[in-house]
């Protein structure tokens, strides 16, 4: 007998026949005699249509008050489920995150989980009950309601998990598991077995939505076995893991993960003094304004050109602070590019293998693909390019780097 947190995704509880069927699924595992916990979404679509109405009152909603709207989205599956459940006469009982006290920081919209209070639960479980958990939420010290993100469900599935030392945490999704590459883009890209964290937590980081990137930090943490599954398929799923097998097997490149979320921007003729780069980032980060790749050009003519990329969100915040800058320091002008990608390779097999930038960058020149931006790190190489050839890129690296499913064993 094993104690099990099994999480469910948006499309997964997307009507009430799918949630009936998410109770039949958890019914069969309580029925051989697993102890579950269920955490799931709101129904798909709804946190957009609860944002979409804020927005109506205000461009940018007072985040407490928009904390307090979107996490109604999972009070209303939570409690659907625990109906469905106690109609087919599993003991069944639902929770807020509040009632459960997920304790979080108050950094509402993006609030990251303290402590989860395990007894409440602990004790449903010892009297026979499931528990039906609302995802993506939980409350500050001060008793306001919080939420942990876009995805947030995810890591409360794996937060339970740990909180509860629960055998396994399983995300249930629209997916049969983690693929080389999102398989909506790439027909050919195929199920992993298995995949490190590490290498789980890049393509997260990096643009793979199939699982929250602070769910997989926490797993990783906390060492919680990991699975991500189809949740009306059978099937062995993907097993996120810790070992790195040292097989002569290993593909160099597990995934392909891209974004667009990000913006670039440009400062050129910047006078070339020592301090540059600080006088143009202190102020970006001082208005809170998050960087991810940067270029700086090699200096002429005493001055110097350079890029950054932020988060799509902050683009018009930082064009303006930029703008401010540069009078400032005297630089020629700003140039900002919203039209823009980021593709990224990742594997720990990189670690042993050179010249796997180059054949990246191959890849993409056969194919007239212009490189903007080049960021690596142990296990990855990042590159910027322009938005309209992102489908392309990503499907001609998936081929360079010999990831394509067997003709005949697509996703599709
Ligand atoms: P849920 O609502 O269940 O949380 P998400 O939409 O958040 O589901 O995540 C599942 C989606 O992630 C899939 O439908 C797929 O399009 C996308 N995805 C992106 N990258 C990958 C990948 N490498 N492997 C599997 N799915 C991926
Ligand atoms: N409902 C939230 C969202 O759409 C949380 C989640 O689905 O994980 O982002
Ligand atoms: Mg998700």
């Amino acid at each position: 007998m094993a104690l099990i947190v099994q999480k469910f995704g948006g499309t997964s509880v997307g009507t009430v026949e799918r949630i009936e069927q998410v109770a039949e699924k958890v019914k069969k595992f309580r029925d051989g005699g697993d102890d579950i916990v269920v955490v799931v979404s709101a129904m798909s679509g709804e946190t957009n249509r609860l944002i979409d109405l804020a927005k109506q009152i205000s461009e940018q909603p007072v985040p407490r008050e928009l904390d307090v709207m979107v996490s109604t989205g999972e009070q209303v599956t939570i409690a659907l489920l625990a109906m469905a459940l106690i109609k087919r006469g599993v003991p069944a009982v639902s929770y807020t995150g509040n009632q459960v006290r997920i304790l979080t920081d108050s950094a509402h919209t993006k609030a990251r989980i303290l402590q989860i209070d395990a007894q409440r639960i602990q004790r449903d479980i010892k009297a026979g009950r499931v528990v039906v958990v609302a995802g993506f939420q939980g409350v500050d010290e001060k008793g306001n309601i919080t939420t942990l993100g876009r995805g947030g469900s995810d890591t409360t599935g794996v937060a339970l998990a740990a909180a509860l030392k629960a055998d396994e945490c399983q995300i249930y999704t629209d997916v049969d598991g983690v693929y080389t590459t999102d398989p909506r883009v790439v027909a050919k890209a195929q199920r992993l077995d298995k995949i490190t964290f590490e290498e789980m937590l890049e393509m997260a980081s990096l643009g793979s939505k199939v699982l929250q990137i602070r769910a997989v930090e926490f797993a990783g943490k906390y060492s919680v076995p990991l699975r991500v599954l189809h949740s009306f398929q059978e099937g062995p799923g993907t097993l996120i893991t810790l070992d790195e097998e040292e097989s002569m097997e290993q593909p160099i490149i597990s995934g392909i993960a891209f974004n667009r979320d990000e913006a670039k921007l440009t400062i050129r003729g910047v006078p070339d003094t020592p301090g540059v780069a600080f006088k143009i980032l202190g102020p970006i980060s001082a208005a809170n304004v998050e960087v991810d790749m940067i270029v700086q050009n090699v200096a002429h003519d005493n001055t110097t050109d350079f890029t950054f990329t932020v988060h799509r969100n902050d683009y018009n915040n930082a064009f303006q602070v930029l703008q401010g800058i540069a009078a400032e320091m005297g630089a020629r002008e700003v140039i900002g590019d919203t039209n823009i990608a980021k593709v990224s390779i990742v594997g720990v097999g990189m670690r042993s293998h050179a010249g796997v930038a180059s054949r990246m960058f191959e890849a993409l020149a056969k194919e007239n693909i212009n490189i903007q931006m080049i960021s690596t790190s142990e296990i990855k190489v990042s590159v910027v390019i322009e938005e309209k050839y992102l489908e392309l890129a990503v499907r001609a690296l998936h081929t360079a780097f010999e990831l394509d499913a067997p003709a005949g064993n697509t996703a599709e």
